[in-house]
């Protein structure tokens, strides 16, 4: 179930503060609070949804496109597409995949070298889990 008090709820109440940078009817798009690269931005939906799963089961067609585009449109606005060097959108969902926050967001990376995707690590074979 969708956590009222979670921090992005509060930032789209304006209960908090956030370093906003682009907003649609759609979406918010503001400075992660911990810059992990040069440009670190959220995109999160103004609807309520938990992750990329909870979005796309229960969002509308004009959520989900209103959200993804918000993406580009940051890309574009801040001249990282992949002309310019490129980005990485990231989003985690739930405790394996690391989200922290119960509120669907991406996190946009760029303005220089992201690195490596992930760092590398002894792998189980896909086949042995199922
Ligand atoms: P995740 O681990 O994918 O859930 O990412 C949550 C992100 O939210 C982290 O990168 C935090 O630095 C960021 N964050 C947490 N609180 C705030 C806040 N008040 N304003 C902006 N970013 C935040």
């Amino acid at each position: 179930m969708y956590d009222e008090n979670n921090v992005f709820a509060k930032i789209l109440r304006e209960e908090i503060p956030c370093k906003k940078f682009y907003e649609t009817q759609y979406a918010l798009v503001f400075e992660d609070l911990f810059p992990q690269r040069k440009i670190h931005m959220l995109v999160i939906p103004k609807g309520k949804y938990i992750d990329l799963d909870d979005f796309n089961a229960n969002a509308t067609k004009d959520e989900v496109v209103g959200f993804f585009r918000a993406i580009s449109e940051v890309s574009t606005r801040l001249k990282i597409q992949a002309t310019e060097g490129g980005y990485r959108v990231i989003s985690n969902i739930g405790s394996n995949g690391g989200q922290e926050v119960p509120h669907l967001h991406f996190h946009i990376l760029g303005g220089e070298r992201v690195g490596r995707m992930l760092s590398a690590k002894t792998r189980t074979s896909v086949k042995e889990k199922l």
